[in-house]
């Protein structure tokens, strides 16, 4: 068993709003491809999305780069702290962050800043929404 991936819990999946596997190319669908981009992965650094059931009928291994795992959760955070409880209590100094589906988004988007630093001369992908 490796521990270099902490698996990422369902909570935090649905936050991130996986894309529908239809929609996804095979390769996307096996984890070859960034499922919100068009990159092919690095083993080494791409975010395992966890084996998705696709309602029985099959199942799908989603995977993504760094960059827009950092970028999808990024968004996830702000959506889901507008209305979680325990995101909007403010936590007393010291004390650390309460919230399981935050703690692991505030992970990936810190993960993804690390990975696009080390990547700079790389041609960043077709997502960027400016
Ligand atoms: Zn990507
Ligand atoms: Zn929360």
């Amino acid at each position: 068993m490796t521990t270099r991936t902490e698996s990422i819990p369902a909570d935090v999946l649905g936050a991130l709003a996986l894309p529908d596997p239809d929609t996804l190319t095979e390769d996307q669908r096996r984890g070859i491809v960034c499922v919100w981009g068009s990159d092919r992965l690095d083993t080494v650094t791409a975010v395992d999305l966890g084996v998705q059931d696709d309602e029985g009928a099959r199942c799908w291994f989603p995977r993504a780069c760094p960059a827009c795992t950092a970028d999808r959760a990024h968004r996830a955070l702000l959506d889901h702290a507008s209305d979680c409880t325990d995101c909007r209590r403010v936590p007393a100094p010291g004390e650390p962050t309460v919230c399981e589906v935050a703690r692991v988004l505030t992970r990936l988007v810190r993960g993804g800043r690390t990975a696009r630093r080390s990547n700079r001369m790389r041609p960043t992908e077709g997502t960027p929404t400016r």
